[in-house]
């Protein structure tokens, strides 16, 4: 019997997932003499100046669970999270040998210091911390970032060989305005039926636009909702709920199969946020780094890896996500030693527990191999609000 189509699509997205030598990026690469890739970690970075340097953006988050850390522990502590030494890991092996710079977004101390760290392992290649604002004024923050991502743009247009025009940004805004149309359909689509696009296969889908041309990506998420409504599965009776405070360091995709297995369905997440950092159209037809930076300040994901303390009140964007998507409880599973995550999550549950959303919560690590006890602690989970909605 012939693959179903939809499976076809996952199958190939988990092969760009194991991938860890990027072999999909060096094939783009050696599709034309002279181009060049840029890598980027989480969470977010204005990819589409990248894109229209005529650069391939790639998104970098560890070594996941396939990948043994021997040197990157050399560089670190123990007692901090794990993406650091396995992106060092990465670098140091020459796997990331492909990318012809490396761009650091201000996430955390962490990530700063990867980023010093890079600067000095691979003195051969372009590499930026990129700071965002903290100050949500245009006048202030935005200007700052105005001038960050100018820097950014000089810099790219250096290393292209081009200047990188207004027109050329405003047609790789409206690349990714489409990319991110098509990622709040797949989000819709699996809050609506996540028995049909169950979120293991969506977070493939999403891992696969880490290294495809986004056009490419955009494509093919389309294809998946296309071809997930031809295949029916069968419904459970699962608790839906919320993951929070992924969005940096990643979960074993084993981890998110346990979530789903222990019946829970995932109707709206933080993981590879950078896909959905930008919650509304940006506007392609003005000052792009202007309407760039307007989106950030004012139409942007809420997360523990930015620093707002004026815009929102602690936990209503997250009472958003459980409110719009019909979310019955909220699975709080955050990178050991997280310092971002773990410090905003008391402030979340607290918010939670008075407007009587459960809520439950672990750790993990990229390789986390256990996953009975996830398994026990998320089907508890799942149990308990299937017996308190029919109490
Ligand atoms: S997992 Fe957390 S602490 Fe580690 S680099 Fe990412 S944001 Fe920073």
């Amino acid at each position: 019997m012939n693959t179903p189509k939809v499976l076809q699509i996952v199958q190939r997205c988990e092969a760009l997932f194991e991938d860890l030598h990027f072999n999909a990026v060096q094939q783009w690469k050696a599709a034309q003499p002279g181009r060049k890739a840029i890598g980027y970690m989480p969470v977010y970075v204005p990819r589409e100046l990248i894109h229209a340097a005529g650069m391939l953006p790639v998104g970098i988050l560890g070594g996941g669970d396939a990948l043994e850390v021997i040197q990157g522990d050399a560089y670190y502590q123990s007692y901090i999270c794990r993406i650091p030494r396995s992106t060092i890991e990465l670098g140091l092996t020459g796997r990331l040998d492909c990318l012809d710079g490396m761009l650091f977004p201000s996430i955390c101390d962490v990530i700063r210091n990867l980023s010093g760290m890079w600067q000095m392992l691979f003195k051969d290649k372009y590499v930026r911390y990129l700071d965002v604002p903290q100050n949500y004024q245009d006048s202030v923050g935005g200007t700052f970032y105005v001038q960050e991502m100018q820097v950014l743009r000089e810099d790219l247009g250096r290393l292209a060989g081009r200047e990188i025009s207004d027109a050329d940004l405003n047609r790789s805004i409206a690349v990714y305005n489409d990319n991110r149309a098509a990622v709040r359909e797949l989000y819709a689509y699996r809050a609506a039926k996540p028995w049909q696009a169950p979120t293991s296969e969506v977070y493939l889908l999403l891992r696969a636009g880490m290294v495809l041309p986004v056009e490419e990506h955009t494509a093919l998420v389309r294809e998946y909702l296309a071809a997930a409504e031809l295949l029916q599965r069968p419904k459970r009776d699962n608790a839906r709920v919320v993951i929070n405070g992924s969005f940096c360091e990643q979960p074993p995709l084993a981890l998110i199969k346990s979530i789903e297995m222990a019946g829970c369905y995932v109707v709206d997440d933080d993981l590879l946020l950078v896909t959905r950092w930008l919650l509304d159209e940006v506007p392609a037809d003005g000052d792009p780094l202007r309407e760039l930076s307007k989106a950030f300040l004012h139409h942007s994901a809420a997360t523990a890896a930015k620093y707002d303390l004026t815009r929102e009140e602690k936990g209503v964007y997250l009472l958003k996500q459980v409110k719009t998507r019909g979310a019955e409880g909220v699975i709080f599973a955050a990178p050991s030693f997280c310092d971002p995550a773990l410090l905003e999550r008391p402030m979340l549950q607290d918010v939670l527990t008075r407007h009587g959303v459960p809520h439950t919560a672990f750790k993990y690590a990229e390789n986390t191999g256990q996953m009975a006890p996830i398994r026990e602690q998320a089907g508890t989970f799942a149990d308990s609000i299937k017996l308190w909605n029919a109490a």
